[in-house]
């Protein structure tokens, strides 16, 4: 009698350890595309890829695993190291998509690397690695950051605009207010660095953001530099 009732018991709790190990470990994401003008006019400077100047076009940073109270979880599982034949069809979009302006000039393989490591290990219970560079490059394609920007006359023309035209242009045509990031160019001027924008944790639809991230921007007009 103690064995029958035993065994089924351990399977019960084997179940539910499987179950909890692949539960949520994440509220939501940020998918984070960058300015490359606000990534290269700064001190530090750029490098551009060893395939050539990227479009002027926002580029992916990454698709970051968060929790709702603004930390998160990074470095999830160290024995998931990067690996680039998994995303072997990816490469020419994410090239394009998700370009690498560090230097010295690369082909995209560290930044990719370094974002799959630090992030995309901590959504491996929703996505394995092709699903997770996959959903970035749909996420962003449904989203057309520029062309909404330069449809509210926001222009990356080195002019200034406030931070509110900005977030209204995108909660006006996307339905969902999005982060804003500033850095600092040569001149000390602040400008538009990165833009945050948040999705479901299964990384098929965007969300209005439970917490929006530092903005870092030091004055209520910031600067859209060229590309
Ligand atoms: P920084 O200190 O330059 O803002 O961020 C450095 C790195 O920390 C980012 O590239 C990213 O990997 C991570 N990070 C910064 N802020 C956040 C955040 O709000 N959420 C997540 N998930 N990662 C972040
Ligand atoms: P995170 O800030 O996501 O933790 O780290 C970004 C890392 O990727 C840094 O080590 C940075 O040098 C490298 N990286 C390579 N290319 C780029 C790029 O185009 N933009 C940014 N922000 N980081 C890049």
């Amino acid at each position: 009698m103690k064995s029958t009732v035993a065994i089924p018991l351990r399977v019960l709790v084997a179940t539910l350890l499987v179950f909890l190990s692949k539960a949520q470990d994440f509220d939501f994401f940020y998918l984070v595309q960058q300015w490359p003008g606000s990534y290269c006019d700064t001190q530090q400077s750029c490098c551009y890829p060893a395939t050539g100047k990227p479009a002027a076009d926002f580029g992916i940073h990454g698709l970051w695993p968060n929790y709702n109270d603004g930390s998160y979880p990074s470095n999830c599982d160290p024995d998931s190291p990067f690996n680039p034949s998994e995303i072997n069809d990816l490469t020419s979009k994410m090239q394009t998509n998700w370009p690498t302006l560090a230097c010295p000039s690369g082909n995209g393989l560290k930044f990719w690397e370094h974002e799959w490591e630090k992030h995309g290990t901590c959504s491996e219970s929703v996505l394995d690695q092709h699903g997770y560079f996959q959903a970035a490059l749909t996420l962003k394609k449904q989203v057309n950051l520029l062309q909404i920007l330069e449809n509210a006359g926001i222009q990356p023309n080195g002019g200034f605009y406030s931070l509110s035209s900005i977030s209204t242009a995108i909660r006006e045509a996307t339905g969902y207010t999005p982060g804003i990031e500033c850095n600092v160019d040569e001149n000390r001027n602040s400008q538009l660095y990165q833009i945050y924008m948040c999705v479901n944790t299964s990384a098929s639809n965007f969300i209005q953001c439970p917490v929006l991230p530092n903005s870092r921007c030091s004055s209520q007009r910031i600067e859209f530099p060229s590309f």
